[in-house]
């Protein structure tokens, strides 16, 4: 598969924004970094090949960057959110065609999307959540929420679901939830179909209502 090479620009430097720039780049797209701070911008400019530093709540030093051609921009301005919410305001007027912007809490987050921002990423909420049912149970690598209701879980599959195909472990009656895939060493089975046998060192990706799940993830 060829992957097309695309422009990202990443907006506040601190440690969110600096990881999904990184990562954008070492996945082969081309990154402009951004931020107010010279000693920010300084100290990346080792390891992302475009970084410029500006203020981008001025208008015009934002429109001077060039970004009404990117592919998507991501707003990672944390405490400031003012700035944040001016810097997504002004993106979005000039057309940026996707705009990821990070909120503090549930009111930013209601804020950036009443601006127009494409989507709103809580890292501090999410990652807590998902170390937290990490936690409580052992079964559980990683937990996803999708809304207020539904979520993703991964989990290993529980002991007594393992020999049983899926159609007889019936999670979907029994717990509300579905099983999209599953992990068998290098391999990745989707969609698995009912007649997929368990096995023990399995790990099951499973979508459904977050209560279902919690049933399911403390299943020994
Ligand atoms: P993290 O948790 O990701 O480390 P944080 O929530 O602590 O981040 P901050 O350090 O407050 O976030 O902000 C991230 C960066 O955003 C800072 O480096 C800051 O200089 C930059 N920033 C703040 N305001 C602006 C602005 N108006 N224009 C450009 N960059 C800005």
């Amino acid at each position: 598969m060829t992957r097309m090479k695309k422009q990202f620009a990443v907006i506040g430097l601190g440690r969110f924004g600096t990881s999904v720039a990184l990562t954008l780049q070492q996945l082969g797209h081309d990154v402009l970094a951004i931020d107010a701070d010279e000693e920010r911008v300084q100290k990346l400019s080792d390891e992302v090949t475009h970084v410029v530093q500006a203020d981008t709540t001025d208008e015009n030093a934002l429109n001077a960057l060039g970004l009404r051609n990117f592919d998507a921009v991501v707003v990672a301005i944390g405490e400031d959110v003012q700035a944040n919410v001016a810097t997504t305001l002004l993106l979005k007027e000039m057309g940026i065609p996707f705009i990821i912007a990070k909120a503090r809490n549930a009111l930013h987050g209601k804020m950036l999307e009443k601006i127009g921002a494409d989507r709103v990423v809580y890292p501090e909420r999410d990652m807590g959540q998902r170390v937290a049912h990490s936690l409580v149970s052992s079964n559980v690598l990683d937990f996803i929420a999708l809304s207020s209701e539904l979520s993703l879980v991964e989990v290993t599959a529980p002991g007594i679901f393992v020999g049983r195909t899926l159609a007889e472990a019936d999670m979907r009656v029994r717990y509300g939830v579905n099983v999209v895939a599953i992990k068998r060493y290098e391999d990745l089975i989707v969609p698995p179909q009912p007649d997929e046998v368990i096995h023990e060192s399995d790990v099951l990706i499973v979508i459904g209502p977050t209560e279902g799940l919690q049933r399911l993830e403390v299943l020994g």
